[in-house]
């Protein structure tokens, strides 16, 4: 089964309130999982952060779908380039 039709059946099968619920609590253990990795002993962390930096990769993936919609497409990738310019611009400071 393609990734999309996985994303579909689960939205259908659990809601998009509900999904979108899981996208805000697998960002807040990658929250949790990055403070461990950046203030943590040396060496520990990384395992947990990549689970939990999947978690959220595969939900947004998910949420992306309900977005599928030219606008919200072109305000993504807008928004995107508007923040990549501004972290540009923060490396010639
Ligand atoms: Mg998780």
């Amino acid at each position: 089964m393609e990734k999309e039709e996985i994303y579909r059946k689960l939205l259908t099968k659990f809601g998009t309130s509900n999904q979108i619920l899981k996208l805000a609590e697998e960002c807040a253990e990658l929250a949790q999982a990055a403070i461990k990795l950046a203030v943590g002993p040396a060496n520990t962390g990384a395992v947990s952060f990549v689970r939990e930096m999947v978690d959220v990769e595969i939900m947004l993936e998910q949420i992306k779908q309900l977005l599928d919609d030219p606008v919200f497409v072109k305000f993504h990738a807008d928004r995107k380039e508007e923040v990549l310019k501004y972290l540009e611009k923060l490396l010639e400071v």
